[in-house]
Order: C-alpha cells, then sequence, then structure tokens
C-alpha cells in the first residue's frame, strides 16, 4: 500500500513508484489513478475541487437506485454480512459472497456494468440464508417493522433466479424494451405508452426543446402516467440535498463569478426539477471554458435507459492539463476546416461549427456513473440545440489513460494478437499518442459535427440513435486521423503514425474487443456495436481488394491491413453514409447498418479470442478507485492545505462510500 502525499509526488515521471495495480477478480481489475500538479494549485482551487469531490460522492445511492430497485437493499444486506458474518471467513462460499459484494459495488448494482446482464453469486441461497439469520437483525437493512423473512422473500430471487430482472438495458426491438429492461425508470408502463407519452411533450417542445423525462421516473398509477421528479422534496431528495450543500459550499470559494453562476443555477435546477433551468446551467456551464478547475454534477447520460430519455446520475471533478490542451486548442482553432473538408453531403454540414471547446483534463475525483468504470473523454452537453446554439465542451481525461497505459506495461496483449514485427513496432511507437488524439478528435470534432436536417426528430433512431452517433464520432476521428493536415499542424510526428491506430482499431473492432462478450452473446453496448459496425462493414467493401483481412498463420487468426489508403477512404464512405442516416432521421437505415454489422459475432472467432486472450490472465474490464483528499486546518479552523492520499483499497473505500455517503 502506498501513502504519496501531493508534496512528495503525482509527477508523471514518478509513474514508475507508483502502484497503479489495487485488486483483481472476477472479469475485473481495480486501478489507482495520479492526480499530477493537484499541489501546484492554489489553495483555493484545492479547496473548490474538495467540496466539488464531496458533492461528487453524495449521488452513489442515486445510481443505485436507478439501476435497479432492488440495488440499495441487496448492497446494504451484503454489506452487513461482509462487516459483521463471525462463522467461517476463509471458506470458499465466504470469498464467493466477498466477489459478489465487489462486482456489485463495480457495477453499482447487480448487472454487469457492460454487458448489462445480471450476475449471479456462486454461494448458494442456502449459506446466504444462514449467514443472513446468524447476524443480528439491527445491522440488517430492514425499514420500520420489515422481517427478515420480508427482506429475503424480496431480494433472494432478484439475486439467485437468473429469469428475474435478467437484463438491465435492453436493446432488441423485437421486444417491449421497457418491459424487458430491469432498470428503474418506468414503473408499470409500456414502450408504446412511454413513447406516447413523451412523443406528446415533444410535439410542443418548439425549436428549443428541453429534454423531457430526463430526470424523473415514469409511474403508472391507476391507469395514468405521472413523473416523479428528481429534486429536492421530490424523489431522491435526501441526496440531492446533500450534493446542493457541498455545492453551496465550492460556490463560496470559485474562482471566478462565471463559476458562482453556474453553481447556482444548478443548484436551482436540483431545487425545483425544472428542465428548462437545467438548459439554462447547461449554457452557462459551456460558455465557461477559460477556469482552470471543472466539473460535471448531475443527471446527464441516457446510456441506461432503452429508450434514450432518462439520464443516469454521475459527477466528474476536473482540472485542465496545460501542456497537454496546447493539442486540442490546435484542434479547436481548426474546428472548421474540419467541418468543411469533412466526406460528407454538403447538405449535412454545418455551415458555421459554434465553440467547439477542447481540453485535456486531469480528473480528481470521479462519482456516480464514472466511477469506479470511467470514460476516458467526454462531450457535453446532450442537447441538440444547445450544441448547435451554444457549441459543446469536449474533453480528454490523460491521467485516466495514462494509468491504464502503464498498467498495461508487459502484460502480453499485443505481442499475442498483432501479426507481425512491423505493426507491433508501430503500435509501440504511436499507439498511446493516436490513441490520446482519436480520443480528442472523436470528442471534440466528432460529435459536434454535422447537422440534422430541419424537422428531424433528434430521437428519430431510438434504440439505434447511440450507436450510430458513436460511429459517427470514430469516424470523424478515424478519417482525419491520416490527413496530412495533421503533420500540418504537428499533431502526428510521423506520416506512418496513424498506422497504428487503424491496426488496433480494426483489431479490436474484429477481434479483440469480444473477449467482453460471453460466448454465444450479442453485442450490447453502444460503443461496442459501433466498432464492430466499422469494422466490418470496411472489411465487407474492401474484399474484393483485400483492403483488410482475417489471417490464418500458426493455428490462429489475425488481422492483417494490406492498403491503408484504401482504409482511409472507406471510413470516408461510411462517414458519409452514417452521416447521412444521422441527419435524415433515416430509422430503417440505422437498423439495417447495425443489425447487419454491430450485433453479431462469428462463434468460432469468438472461442478463439477468448481462448487466447485467457492464457494471459488479463482482466477485459477495469475501473479505479479514487484518491482520497484531507483538509489541513490551521489553529483557528482556517484551511490552510488539501492534501491527496492514494492509500485506500477497493474494499475500503467502498465501505467507506456506504458509511459516509449513503442517504437514501
Ligand atoms: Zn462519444
Amino acid at each position: 500500500m502506498s501513502v504519496i502525499t501531493a508534496t512528495s509526488c503525482a509527477r508523471k515521471d514518478d509513474a514508475r513508484n507508483f502502484d497503479y495495480k489495487v485488486d483483481a477478480f472476477a472479469d475485473l481489475e481495480i486501478l489507482r489513478y495520479q492526480v499530477p500538479d493537484f499541489e501546484n494549485l492554489s489553495l483555493c482551487q484545492k479547496t473548490y475541487i474538495y467540496y466539488l469531490s464531496q458533492a461528487a460522492l453524495c449521488g452513489r445511492d442515486i445510481l443505485f437506485d436507478q439501476n435497479n430497485a432492488h440495488n440499495l437493499k441487496i448492497r446494504r444486506t451484503l454489506e452487513a454480512v461482509y462487516e459483521h458474518y463471525q462463522g467461517d471467513r476463509t471458506s470458499d462460499e465466504f470469498k464467493a459472497l466477498e466477489v459478489y459484494l465487489k462486482r456489485v459495488w463495480f457495477s453499482n448494482g447487480i448487472h454487469h456494468h457492460y454487458s448489462m446482464d445480471k450476475f449471479v453469486p456462486a454461494f448458494s441461497q442456502a449459506y446466504f440464508l444462514e449467514a443472513l439469520s446468524s447476524i443480528d437483525t439491527q445491522k440488517l437493512p430492514l425499514s420500520d417493522g420489515e422481517s427478515l423473512q420480508s427482506l429475503t422473500d424480496e431480494i433472494l430471487p432478484v439475486m439467485f433466479d437468473r429469469q428475474v430482472d435478467s437484463c438491465r438495458v435492453n436493446l432488441d426491438s423485437s421486444k417491449d424494451v421497457i418491459a424487458t429492461s430491469a432498470n428503474n425508470y418506468y414503473q408499470g408502463a409500456t414502450q408504446s405508452e412511454v413513447e406516447a407519452f413523451y412523443g406528446a411533450m415533444k410535439a410542443k417542445g418548439g425549436d428549443r426543446p428541453v429534454s423531457f423525462g430526463l430526470n424523473s421516473t415514469l409511474v403508472k398509477k391507476d391507469g395514468k402516467l405521472t413523473e416523479d421528479v428528481w429534486r429536492i422534496g421530490g424523489k431522491y431528495s435526501a441526496a440531492i440535498e446533500q450534493i446542493v450543500f457541498w455545492l453551496e459550499q465550492a460556490k463560496t470559494v470559485a474562482e471566478n463569478d462565471k463559476q458562482k453562476e453556474v453553481i447556482a443555477k444548478l443548484v436551482d435546477y436540483y431545487t425545483t426539477g425544472d428542465l428548462k433551468t437545467f438548459d439554462d446551467y447547461s449554457i452557462a456551464w459551456v460558455e465557461d471554458s477559460l477556469s482552470r478547475v471543472d466539473f460535471v454534477n448531475g443527471f446527464i447520460e441516457t446510456y441506461g435507459d432503452p429508450l434514450g430519455l432518462k439520464a443516469s446520475w454521475e459527477s466528474v471533478v476536473n482540472f485542465k492539463n496545460m501542456e497537454a490542451t496546447k493539442r486540442t486548442d490546435i484542434i479547436s482553432e481548426n474546428a472548421q476546416w474540419f467541418e468543411d473538408h469533412s466526406p460528407i453531403d454538403d447538405r449535412f454540414r454545418k455551415e458555421r461549427v459554434r465553440g467547439v471547446s477542447a481540453k485535456v483534463i486531469t480528473v480528481a475525483m470521479l462519482g456516480g456513473d464514472c466511477y469506479p468504470a470511467t470514460p476516458i473523454g467526454i462531450n457535453l452537453p446532450n442537447s441538440n440545440w444547445i450544441r448547435a446554439e451554444h457549441g459543446s465542451k469536449s474533453v480528454t481525461i490523460e491521467n485516466i489513460t495514462d494509468a491504464y497505459d502503464e498498467a498495461a506495461k508487459g502484460n502480453g496483449f499485443l505481442e499475442e494478437f498483432v501479426y507481425d514485427k512491423h505493426d507491433l513496432e508501430l503500435i509501440r511507437r504511436f499507439g498511446s499518442m493516436t490513441d490520446n488524439l482519436h480520443t480528442d478528435l472523436h470528442e471534440c470534432l466528432g460529435h459536434g459535427s454535422g447537422k440534422l436536417l430541419p424537422g428531424v426528430d433528434p430521437d428519430a433512431l431510438k434504440s439505434y440513435g447511440a450507436t450510430i452517433e458513436e460511429t459517427r464520432a470514430d469516424l470523424f476521428g478515424l478519417y482525419y486521423m491520416a490527413d496530412p493536415k495533421m503533420l500540418e499542424l504537428g499533431l502526428l510526428p510521423d506520416k506512418e503514425a496513424y498506422k497504428a491506430q487503424y491496426y488496433k482499431y480494426m483489431m479490436n473492432g474484429l477481434m479483440t474487443q469480444t473477449v467482453r462478450i460471453n460466448l454465444g452473446d450479442d453485442i450490447q453496448e453502444s460503443h461496442m456495436r459501433n466498432r464492430q459496425l466499422i469494422a466490418k462493414w470496411v472489411m465487407e467493401k474492401g474484399a474484393d481488394e483485400k483492403v483488410v483481412e482475417l489471417r490464418q498463420k500458426d493455428g490462429k487468426t489475425y488481422l492483417v491491413v494490406n492498403d491503408y489508403e484504401k482504409l482511409r477512404t472507406l471510413f470516408g464512405q461510411l462517414l458519409a453514409e452514417i452521416q447521412r442516416v444521422k441527419s435524415e432521421g433515416d430509422f430503417e437505415g440505422a437498423k439495417h447498418l447495425v443489425e447487419t454489422y454491430a450485433v453479431k459475432i462469428d462463434l468460432d472467432l469468438h472461442r478463439e479470442i477468448k481462448a487466447r486472450y485467457e492464457k494471459l490472465h488479463i482482466a477485459p474490464y477495469k475501473g479505479f478507485v479514487n484518491p482520497r483528499y484531507e483538509l489541513v486546518r490551521g489553529k483557528g479552523g482556517e484551511i490552510q492545505d488539501v492534501k491527496v492520499f492514494y492509500d485506500e483499497t477497493f474494499e475500503q473505500q467502498m465501505m467507506r462510500y456506504s458509511k459516509e455517503f449513503s442517504f437514501l
């Protein structure tokens, strides 16, 4: 275990002395990220980050409840056993319980964070009942008058029966995606009822519609649909009050008036639940591109809802990485050039790209749906009209990608899957660099490019919308990665560098990403679907000329790229088609592309990939523990410093959060 304070560490060149690996279990590995340069921030900025970090942890229970109605009860019951069980803690059954609890912590509930499928315990129901009855009932999460019997009646089927609540987000459009999804966003409503309910609102939404349904649970009571809004005095009030308390503290030490305005609007929104206020907040937030410290805190992303309406709670506290941001500044300054030259139909092009503000950030705290699994890039706000009129803010999270890269060194993955020495050498030289650049292009330019034709419903692609949008952003990055403009702008050092990204992307999309999927299952997650869509489409379209092929060597399958320039042309062609689908709201076109290329996996290849991967003993998914911050106070109680510690294990952090930040 390492205890490193801000004054003694946290420089990137100390990477070798930093312990990135924290824990590993099931298909997961827990890493630790550094917060370089935290010690060089002003006391005011550090204190601001401290308060925002507290706010970032207060919404954790909201997410558990959003993911499934029984999650909080299950987590607390498991935690009680974990903490108070007096029996044999070395038995296989207890160890299985420990792993299950860690998985619940990691996924913020009982469904796999990525596949969305429920995972079931490897200990028996009988063992669990015995353990439970050995514990003082006072320690169990029983509500007033509730018996152990009624607790187990509720949670046992949800935990142990595979058929109950089997999938958190079902994107299979041949079924009622609301009724078959186990999330807690809708109670008693069918898909067609939900669509009619919000369709009527959208019809009256005007040119600048709010994000209807974003911050509420839709409940059917006595045959009537009503929204239970997430706000102070409404649903999740106890947690939201705590979030607001810390935001108010943060406001007192904000860097400037703009930040104070942003926080005031956010607090107003949390207080009223008014989505128009949320739009006002989003506009103020996107306008603030100059502050060093920034944060996201709210109901933001809609991946957890098959219809993409309801947003999960998340938070990210961060500050600008000044050196690396020079790279994204160059991209932003040239945003119009990229838009003008993109290989799409002129009808779908933006005449004027507005305010693409991009930066590289250092994350200081992750919360809610960004923790422990976390994105490496973020582009917000999500509202289409705000993006069109006010632009968006786009970030690349470099201390997270650094942690991934450092932790992956020497794990044997590239040696196993890359075809030959030449490709391997390219990836070693340019892999990390082009990964970061691809994220920049995806976030700063890709999502912000193009436009919808007038009158097209932004949600016209329904459950295919997220995949098509991610495909678009990825293709934009891939297409430009190979452009001479990259060298001209000094973003890449070598005209061969882009090939590292092309190779890695295709290898991942055609082969290696499937290690994350159970044998025989389809791909569900939007980003994974988008990568396979791109890889399979270009391989099929370039098949006659063998642009890309899967080749056998020593009984193993490898990717071979024969013509990198043609590959770029194909990326451009697909980008044009995807942009058309998006701009026209062509649901059938989206459905065709996704169902044909993005969902099904070749079973034999899948089996081979998983077998090869297994031998390497690498966890397919990774997540992070946060650092721990402490205020240093003087004799009069005044804050003198904020110190950062990297000293918690995964279970220590999770148990602490469950004690200190549990309000529902
Ligand atoms: Zn994206």
